[in-house]
Parts: C-alpha cells; sequence; structure tokens
C-alpha cells in the first residue's frame, strides 16, 4: 500500500487494513508537487528516491559528516545492544534532505530489526496508527516522518504505547463505549521533523534522545558526491566534485540530484567526466549560482531588496509576494540564506544583509546618506 506526503514522496506501509486513505488524494498530491518540483528542493522525489535507496549508507561506519550525531548514536545503538533491549525513541530534527531517513534505516540495520515507514499527515485515524501498533514485533522500529504533523487525537495513542508499550482503543460509541488496553511488544519510534517548535511538548518529552541534524561541510558534501560518482561509474576529477559541492546547499540529497544533472551534460558535452568546466557550465545552465543560490531564493532576496526596502518583511508576505508556499520558504529557503549571511531574523521580520545586495550586484543603501529609504 502506498501513501504519498506532501513531498510526494512514497511511503511503503507493509500492513493491510480498509479505509485508511484516499488513493486519488496521494496521487493528486504527486501530481502537484511534480509541477513545481525545484531542482534544488531538498524533498525527495519518485525518480530520487529509486537512485539514492542504492546510494543510501547501510551502516554507521558507511556515513558521512554529522561526526556529533554519529558518535552519539554509536554510543545509543551499543548500549541497547548490550542491554538486550530496544533503542530507547529518538527524534531526529533539521532541513529536509540531510539524511533522518537514512539514519532510522542505519539504525534498524545495525540493530538488525525491521523498519515500518509512515508519516504524520498519512495516519489520519486512530485506527490507522492502531493498525500501524500492533503489527509491530518486538525491537522493530517505527519511523515517523514529518511527525510534527500528527493529530492530537493520535499523539494521545501515541503517548502510553510509547511510554508503556500499550494501546488503548475505544470500541462502540456514546453510553456503551469502552476502553481496551492491548499489550505492544517493545518497539522504537523513530520520528523526523523539520520543525522541531510544531512538536508538542508532550510528545517531544517521550523521546529519550534529540538530534539536530545540521548542513554538511564542504568536505563532507565533497566525499559524499565523489562516493556517489564512484558508485554510478561516473569518472571525475576533485575539482569537478568541489564544485558540485559548493553549489549544493550543504544537503546530500541536492547534491545527489546535482551530481545526476551533471554526469548527463558531461555525457553529451563532454567525454563524460566531470570535471570543473563541465560542472561549472552544467550548474550554469541549471541556474545555480554559485552559492548554490536557484532562482526562488534569488526572488526571495529581490522581494526584501527591491519591494521592501531591505526588510524587515514576514516571510508570509515574502511567500505571498513570489506565490511560493511559505513551508517552502520556512523550511527550505530561510535556512539556507541565514546560514549563509544572506539575511537576518529580527523581531519584525527577516532583512538582507549587506552580504546579500553584494551578491545580487546591487548597491547597499548607507542609512546615514540616504535616510529618505528608512
Ligand atoms: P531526510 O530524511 O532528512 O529528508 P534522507 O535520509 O532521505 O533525508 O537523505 C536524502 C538522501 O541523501 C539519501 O537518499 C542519501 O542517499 C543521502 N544522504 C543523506 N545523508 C547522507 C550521508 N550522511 N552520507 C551519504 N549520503 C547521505
Amino acid at each position: 500500500m502506498f501513501i504519498a506526503d506532501a513531498g510526494h514522496r512514497l511511503y511503503l506501509w507493509d500492513i493491510c487494513y480498509k479505509n485508511t486513505f484516499d488513493t486519488l488524494t496521494a496521487f493528486r498530491c504527486i501530481i502537484e508537487d511534480m509541477e513545481k518540483e525545484r531542482l534544488i528542493n531538498p524533498a525527495a522525489s519518485g525518480g530520487d528516491d529509486r537512485v539514492d535507496q542504492a546510494l543510501r549508507p547501510k551502516r554507521l561506519s558507511e556515513v558521512t559528516g554529522q561526526d556529533q550525531v554519529r558518535e552519539n548514536l554509536a554510543i545509543l545503538l551499543s548500549a541497547a545492544q548490550k542491554r538486550g533491549e530496544p533503542l530507547d525513541h529518538v527524534l531526529f530534527y533539521g532541513p529536509p534532505g540531510l539524511g533522518k531517513t537514512t539514519l532510522a534505516h542505519v539504525m534498524a540495520n545495525e540493530m538488525g530489526v525491521s523498519i515500518k515507514i509512515t508519516a504524520g499527515p498519512a495516519i489520519e485515524k486512530a485506527g490507522d496508527l492502531a493498525a500501524i501498533l500492533s503489527n509491530l514485533h518486538e525491537g522493530d522500529i517505527l519511523f515517523i516522518d514529518e511527525i510534527h504533523r500528527l493529530g492530537r487525537a493520535i499523539e494521545e495513542i501515541l503517548y502510553p504505547a510509547m511510554e508503556d508499550c500499550v494501546l488503548d482503543i475505544m470500541v462502540g460509541k456514546g453510553p456503551t463505549a469502552r476502553s481496551i488496553r492491548l499489550k505492544l511488544p517493545r518497539f522504537t519510534v523513530i520520528g523526523a521533523t523539520t520543525r522541531l517548535s510544531l512538536l508538542s511538548a508532550p510528545l517531544r518529552a517521550r523521546f529519550g534522545a534529540v538530534y539536530r541534524l545540521n548542513y554538511y561541510d564542504l568536505p563532507a558534501m565533497e566525499q559524499i558526491i565523489a562516493r556517489a560518482s564512484q558508485k554510478i561509474n561516473t569518472p571525475y576529477d576533485d575539482e569537478g566534485i568541489r564544485e558540485v559541492a559548493i553549489r549544493s546547499r550543504g544537503t546530500p540529497r541536492i547534491g545527489l540530484r546535482l551530481l545526476r544533472r551533471v554526469r548527463d551534460y558531461a555525457l553529451v558535452r563532454g567525454d563524460g567526466t566531470i570535471d570543473k568546466e563541465t560542472a561549472v557550465q552544467a550548474l550554469n545552465l541549471l541556474d545555480i549560482d554559485a552559492l548554490g543560490l536557484d532562482e526562488v531564493d534569488r526572488k526571495v532576496l529581490d522581494t526584501i531588496i527591491d519591494k521592501y526596502n531591505g526588510g524587515p518583511v514576514g516571510l508570509n508576505t515574502i511567500a505571498a509576494s513570489i506565490s511560493e508556499e511559505s513551508d517552502t520558504i520556512m523550511d527550505v529557503v530561510e535556512p539556507y540564506l541565514l546560514q549563509l549571511g544572506l539575511i537576518d531574523r529580527t523581531p519584525q521580520g527577516r532583512t538582507a544583509t549587506r552580504k546579500a545586495y553584494e551578491h545580487l550586484g546591487k548597491v547597499y543603501p548607507d542609512k546615514k546618506t540616504d535616510p529618505q529609504l528608512f
């Protein structure tokens, strides 16, 4: 059974039960998202998933970058193995495409257990969650992507399941309604979210370990992209790989996607090797600039600078001005622009920095000499 989330990812559920989702809505969601696909959108697409599965690290030793998280996970895993118990519940948060799902799979492989995958928006009714939980086996991992999108009623069922391994279900309606308690095997929830702040405090408190995934630094991105080129049998030189890595926004999913486009370009316009010249030409043709910004990022900066005199302006206003979803602006565009120091976050809204003006070739207004602007 397949379920699609807003990122038009397909989730495979290995359980079957009735009335759980609306296939038409799911497919409409996929098609809408495909239409607005961005090359640097770190959300997965169907095509990416196919190739990425093969490139995904399987063991912790194969995972590149995220050193602190990796070290903490290594301790968590070996402690659980030594105690002979299932893993504690783990929450990963951070922008999309940084490896939350990958790490959940790695943890299942390291523990030698099965992993069931679902997502917050896919669990609509209490029965959906009950069906998933009652199909788990001892030690299994339940990966819930976009866990911040779970409904409150569903969360209420998850709490006793996570804490005491019990499932409380209401049977019947009105005065004859009664609660039945089912014992569940000990299992582990691995939650993933791009918005920790939207997670309710009681749900967050149920996780024994909470890890933030950060953007990857350049050496880590180079390593990930070089390894992927080897796996897809594409010759490269170090400078070519560096160029792809620089424009990948510190995000493996974007890096792998750019690599595939550059590989195509090298094959058609060059001799198949990814060198610096080929990479620069291919990435310029894709309209991804030297900082890894694409058209939407530049539109956001242009809007702040030209329409709102450099800000401050709220994210929702920016999203409406450029007809983009505010989720995309909040999850994808803003964190990267903040990281690069192109925008500042103030209580009144976002402002463009001098670096943003310079990057776009605009004159930075001097407040002292040009008071009319402010
Ligand atoms: P998220 O769940 O955070 O959106 P994923 O786990 O789906 O991100 O990762 C996206 C892709 O990036 C994966 O398919 C994997 O191939 C690659 N990837 C992520 N993290 C790493 C890593 N640390 N090393 C190598 N490849 C990675």
